[in-house]
């Protein structure tokens, strides 16, 4: 059984309370890991680490920070294989997935990171009176940084890379359900030479761990990517005590179809956009609006091409879905299935758990499902369900289609299918999401804003947003 430790000052450590939590494989069903049960004690000592460390590393020189985060980069790259595995095992994705997308965006993330920082200036103003103004914008001290289940490493580098890169000192807490990639990115650091105390990070449950980071007082930023009800309650923790805060949150993404797409295209992706991940990704199309015209072919094409999809073991080669994260999720997903009958949905394909045979026949699987017949405004349209699952209906409109896709509380991501330059435009102008993709899907350029509207979050991060949340600025006027 693989043994997980805490990662302190430097230092692999077990917890405080010395418990442990079973961690399973969710595609076999089978408890195969152990991980430390930590507590507040564990974060006081993380975030005294960190305190310590944060003079040292917030005065390295910018080249010295960098090269180290460049080292953490290129020891990903070198590990790809054994956190690619780990990755799949821990989280129930494709093996495949994990090497091409999780732990190679785990490396670019260190990387880009790696060298913005030795470009990140500040602004300087001049006033006619006879003034210049020059803004400070120094790290914040030690912050907070909490990350989900779905692309366990991937996320979790998004928020440290930048982090760090500003020169703060991080007390990170990963998923308790998906923790592995974060423990083997604990021994990367040590080999990369970066300091003790300068990134520590504390495993455990997010109402012990999570939030006694949010509530620890010298902690005073937070940034955090989540559930929306979860980011709500760390708001409400870290509101009075004045943090910072980054907040990533659900969605409930759409994506509208036009009869002028390029169909294969579109095709081929909304595929991806639908059940990549088993729908577990934040940035999912989950409602799908499609043009009239173009409604029952396309409606026709993409369940004949879903039922043709591979669900299986994640390891094997040809698999496109594996398991979803735990057995809980599996069963709250099949729930909305439920839900989406009672609304007057008719399940086109999928629906079921689905049996994988061999060593996964207890994993917790899902067929891809698509759903039509329902309103806009029904719960199973409103409501996140973060899983393969998604419903097609048809519009004859833009209003009509703008109207439905920005009907619901979210708004994280929206896709847009249209050949016409114009309309492209002014969709994407109108739709009240973080982030439009006009005629693709996932394609992520970090110098970027990325975060959502509404209950999608507060805040952005990407590029220079990042750096500036995890810095203080300060200006300076002199007159002259
Ligand atoms: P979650 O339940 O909100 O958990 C996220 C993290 O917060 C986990 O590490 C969790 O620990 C911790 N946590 C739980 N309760 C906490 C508390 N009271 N105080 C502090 N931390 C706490 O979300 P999830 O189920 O892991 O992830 C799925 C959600 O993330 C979906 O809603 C998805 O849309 C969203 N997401 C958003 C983005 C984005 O960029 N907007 C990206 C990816 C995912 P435990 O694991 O121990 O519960």
């Amino acid at each position: 059984m693989t043994p997980i430790a805490n990662y302190i000052n430097g230092q692999l450590v077990a917890p405080v309370s010395g418990q442990y939590i079973d961690i399973y494989n969710p595609s076999t069903g089978e408890v195969y890991a152990k991980l430390p049960d930590s507590d507040e004690r564990d974060v006081n000592r993380a975030t005294e680490a960190a305190q310590k460390a944060f003079a040292g590393w917030s005065s390295t020189p910018a080249e010295k920070r960098s090269k180290i985060l460049l080292k953490i980069s290129a020891l990903i790259e070198k590990n790809l294989d054994k956190l690619a595995m780990a990755e799949s095992v821990d989280n129930g994705k494709p093996l495949k997935l994990a090497k091409t997308v999780d732990i190679p965006r785990a490396a670019s993330n260190f990387y880009f990171y790696a060298t913005g920082l030795m470009h990140f200036a500040s602004e300087s103003h001049y006033m006619e009176e006879g003034a210049i103004n020059y803004t400070l914008r120094k790290p914040i001290g030690v912050v907070g940084c909490i990350s989900p289940w779905n692309l366990p490493l991937y996320l979790f580098s998004w928020k440290i890379a930048p982090a760090l890169a500003a020169g703060n000192c991080v007390v990170a807490k990963p998923s308790e359900i998906t923790p592995m990639t974060a423990f083997l990115l604990s021994e990367i650091c040590t080999e990369a030479g970066l300091p003790p105390g300068v990134l520590n990070i504390v495993h455990g449950l997010g109402n012990k761990v999570g939030q006694a980071i949010t509530e620890h007082p010298l902690i005073t930023a937070i940034s955090f990517t989540g559930g929306t009800l979860t980011g709500a309650s760390i708001a409400r923790t870290a509101a009075p005590l004045f943090k910072k805060l980054s907040l990533e949150l659900g969605g409930k993404n759409p994506a509208l179809i036009f009869a002028d797409c390029n169909y294969e295209k579109m095709l081929k992706t909304v595929m991806l956009s639908s059940f990549a991940n088993q729908g577990q990704i934040c940035l999912c199309g989950s409602r799908i609006f499609v043009e009239r015209p173009i409604y029952e072919k396309f409606k026709k094409d993409f369940v004949e091409k879903t039922k043709k999809l591979k669900v299986g073991d994640p390891l094997e080669e040809d698999t496109q879905l594996g398991a979803v994260v735990s057995e809980q999720h599996m069963n709250k997903v099949l729930s909305y299935v439920e839900l989406a009958k009672q609304e007057g949905g008719n399940v086109l394909t999928g629906g079921k758990r689905a049996t994988v045979s061999g060593r996964c026949k207890n994993g917790w699987f899902i067929e891809p499902t698509i759903i039509e017949g329902l309103s806009f405004d029904c719960r199973t349209n409103q409501e996140e369900i973060f899983g393969p699952v998604v419903t097609i209906m048809p519009f004859d409109k833009e209003e009509e289609v703008l109207q439905y896709a920005n009907s619901t509380p979210y708004g994280l991501a929206s896709t847009v299918w249209t050949e016409n330059l114009t309309r492209a435009h002014r969709v994407a102008g109108e739709l009240k999401t973080g982030i439009v993709w006009v005629n693709c899907w996932l394609l992520r350029d970090l110098r970027t804003p990325f975060g959502g509207m509404k209950n999608s979050g507060v805040g952005r991060e990407g590029g220079w947003e990042a750096m500036r949340f995890f810095t203080e600025a300060k200006n300076v006027c002199i007159k002259y």
